[in-house]
């Protein structure tokens, strides 16, 4: 899997990338991050990359020019036009995107071997660059200071869900993967570990039962009652 990232911040990815699976994944062959100073496609001798608005407001907004070089610039590279095009993506990270799922980062697993995720900042962008890329995705309903940790976020979930990435087994029984009877997804159930007591909270009893349906039948309760819980009031739940 290659990613291939525009922002005006690269090394705000160093530490993500440096650690754990996606380090892993990187030493493995099974993920390249590719990251791309916007800065570096403005032509102008002071590197413009941002303008005032039209029209007046606050904030500074990404020129279109200097985004489409940058993203022209990514397709010629030899590395990426030779990937069939409808393996390729083109993905700004943005507020009144598609909200990002489970399912969202599944089809990108299977569908997609190469992405561009396009970072914004300040005001975000001019308008235009929407006709420019193949999609547009947020990660929910709040405003970040830029996509970096958007982008970020879209790189570990599609990662973890390549074949072979998760070394310690599927990722098939973890929320979001895991439905009722009538297809609705669920979050995972609980888990625990020892010690057998702690601080007066015992293990549940069917977990040390050796009893495989029952285990089962308990976590898919247990499932059910924590999907329940999080959708009632979820303002209570800060
Ligand atoms: N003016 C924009 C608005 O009201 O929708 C917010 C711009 S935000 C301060 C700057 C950049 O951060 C955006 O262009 C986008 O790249 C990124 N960003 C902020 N929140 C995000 C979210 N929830 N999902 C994805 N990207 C986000």
């Amino acid at each position: 899997m290659r990613f291939d990232v525009l922002t005006l911040f690269p090394d705000m990815f160093e530490g993500v990338l440096a650690h754990s699976i996606l380090k892993r994944a990187q030493a493995a062959g099974q993920l390249e991050v590719h990251l791309h100073d916007i800065r570096t496609y403005s032509t102008d001798k002071h590197h413009t990359v941002d303008d005032t608005p039209y029209g007046g407001g606050a904030g500074m907004v990404l020129k279109v020019d200097v985004l489409a070089a940058a993203l022209d610039a990514i397709q010629a590279q030899p590395e990426v036009s030779q990937i069939p095009k409808e393996c390729r993506r083109s993905i700004l990270m943005c507020p009144q995107g598609t909200t990002f799922t489970q399912p969202l980062a599944q089809k990108a697993a299977e569908d997609y071997d190469q992405i561009t995720l396009i970072c914004g900042h300040y005001e975000g962008y001019d308008e235009r660059i929407r006709s420019l890329v193949d999609s547009e995705v947020s990660i929910g309903n709040y405003v970040l200071t830029g996509g970096e940790l958007p982008a970020m976020i879209l790189i570990d979930a599609i990662t973890r869900l390549k074949p072979e990435v998760l070394a310690e087994g599927s990722p098939e029984e973890e929320s979001f993967s895991i439905f009722d009877e009538n297809g609705t997804p669920l979050v995972e159930y609980p888990h625990y570990t020892r010690p057998l007591e702690f601080r007066g909270e015992k293990v549940p009893d069917v977990l040390t039962s050796g009893h495989h349906a029952e285990i089962k039948k308990w976590r898919l309760e247990q499932a059910k009652l924590r999907t329940t819980k999080l959708n009632e009031s979820p303002l209570s739940h800060i």
